[in-house]
């Protein structure tokens, strides 16, 4: 029997990464503290169907995909509607989160991945060098590499020493606390468009939505730092107030959610452990994709789990797998967190000038590239809104710094170099 790997929580980059290790040979048990049929929102999430090519999973069939959105933005006065950039849904689907469970289960346990449910684990067992296992209810797991794929609150992340460098918590300012719900439609005509979306809207800063399927509106309430039920009466009073055909009546989810929006963690392995996914906030700050991040960071994580086999999973040689991940997607995720910090740190009075004077627009919210029309454009709006400049400098000098960062991401391990590009990581 090959060495033996625990992935912590059924994530979706760790059943994805314990299957190629599992057909690697590798002895492989997956623990997670819900029960299988307790996996997956109830609801449908947007990514791609080729994510599951990544690890090795059969993909979904073509009927039980649902096509993207195209979504309009409101400023957070509601006085500008910004209309869909086209360009982002030409790939993306809606796939049922239960689904993609099923596939990603179903591969795992193909390539003979154990899978333990309802036992909850409670911390990472280490010595003084190295991660040797976790702690669970049931007592101590012993393993020779531990792949974490808990989530943003991750106990075993959490409970690292310090000195493993691996960030520990994750800001609640930096976490947007959803609530999703699917409602009834009542049929009442509505002028306002089907897909709508809304930033800083009703006083809380964060992001929105209502989608009109019809019979049904699916409707996100996030904000940043906190979000009680009280927030979330408030919005959906306002929505009701302006789409009418709204009821009160939930037909899916209603579940309260976190999702971590920050950038990625800067340091992503340590001796005998990695971690994959939410824990690792694999997300682009202002898109989400996390399911689309973590699956494909999967194979880089299995490839590096593979070459550190002989060496006793030293950090030095699981640095592959950070550097395969930055190498592909700082720029897309540094990109999104300037953006992000811009939008959050801005203002609302700010955040509507952005809109009524077009200086955001939905092309921007996804990275598309400005013609030179759109530049004279924004640029006329920030000349008549001098009070945005300073945010705007310190946007143009952070985007700056995201082709250094990409260039000097040590290739090969080396602590000094490594140090240094972390501090100028965690300083972006
Ligand atoms: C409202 C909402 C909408 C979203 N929409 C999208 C979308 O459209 N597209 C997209 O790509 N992403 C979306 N996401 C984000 C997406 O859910 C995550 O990025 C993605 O699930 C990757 O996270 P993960 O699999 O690493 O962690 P998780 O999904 O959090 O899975 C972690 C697993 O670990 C288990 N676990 C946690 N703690 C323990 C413990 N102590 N013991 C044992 N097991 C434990 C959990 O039960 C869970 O099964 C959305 C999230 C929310 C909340």
């Amino acid at each position: 029997m090959g060495k033996k790997i625990i992935v912590a929580g059924a994530g979706h980059g760790g059943l994805g990464a314990a299957a190629i290790l599992g057909s690697r040979g590798f002895d492989v048990t997956v623990i997670e503290q819900k029960q299988r049929d307790e996996l997956g929102y109830d609801w449908y999430d947007c990514t791609l169907a080729e994510n599951f090519d990544a690890v090795g999973a059969g993909r979904p069939d073509e009927d039980s995909l649902l096509p993207m959105k195209e979504i309009y933005y409101f400023s957070p006065a509601k006085t500008v509607l910004v209309k869909p950039y086209k360009r982002i849904f030409k790939k993306a689907v809606y796939i049922e989160r239960k689904l993609i469970y099923d596939l990603l289960i179903e591969n795992a346990e193909k390539n003979g991945v154990k899978i333990i449910y309802g036992v909850k684990i409670l911390s990472a067992v280490c010595d003084d060098e190295r991660v040797t296992g976790i702690l669970t209810q049931n007592g101590e797991m012993k393993c020779d590499f531990v792949i974490d794929a808990a989530g943003m609150d991750s106990p075993v992340r959490r409970s690292l020493p310090e000195k493993f460098g691996i960030l520990r918590e994750i800001d609640d300012d930096d976490t947007l606390f959803t609530f999703r719900a699917f409602y009834r439609n009542n049929g009442a005509f509505s002028a306002l468009p089907k897909y709508c979306a809304y930033f800083y809207h009703c006083g809380h800063r964060g992001f929105d939505w209502v989608i009109n399927e019809g019979d049904y509106s699916d409707v996100l309430v996030g904000a940043l730092g906190k979000l009680d039920e009280d927030d979330v009466e408030k919005t959906l009073e306002d929505f009701r107030s302006d789409h009418k055909y709204l009821t009160d009546e939930i037909l899916r989810g209603g579940q309260y959610g976190k999702i971590p929006l920050r950038k990625t963690l800067s340091k992503l392995v340590c001796n005998s452990y990695a971690v994959i996914g939410d824990s690792a906030s694999m997300i682009e700050p202002l898109s989400g994709s996390g399911i689309t991040l973590s699956l494909n960071s999967a194979p880089m994580l299995a490839d590096a789990v593979c070459e550190a086999e002989n060496g006793g999973y030293c950090e030095k040689d699981l640095w592959q797998y950070q550097y395969d991940y930055f190498n592909k997607y700082i720029k897309m995720i540094l990109h999104d967190d300037a953006l992000k910090s811009l939008l959050t740190e801005i203002g609302e009075e700010n955040l509507n000038k952005l809109f009524t004077k077009k200086i955001l627009s939905a092309k921007d919210l996804y990275g598309g590239k400005m013609s030179i029309p759109e530049f004279i454009d924004k640029a006329s709006g920030m000349i008549s809104a001098p009070g945005l400049v300073p945010y705007f400098t310190k946007l143009a000098v952070r985007l700056k710094k995201i082709d250094v960062l990409y260039k000097t991401i040590p290739e090969k391990y080396d602590e000094t170099a490594i140090a240094e590009w972390i501090n100028k990581y965690d300083s972006f």
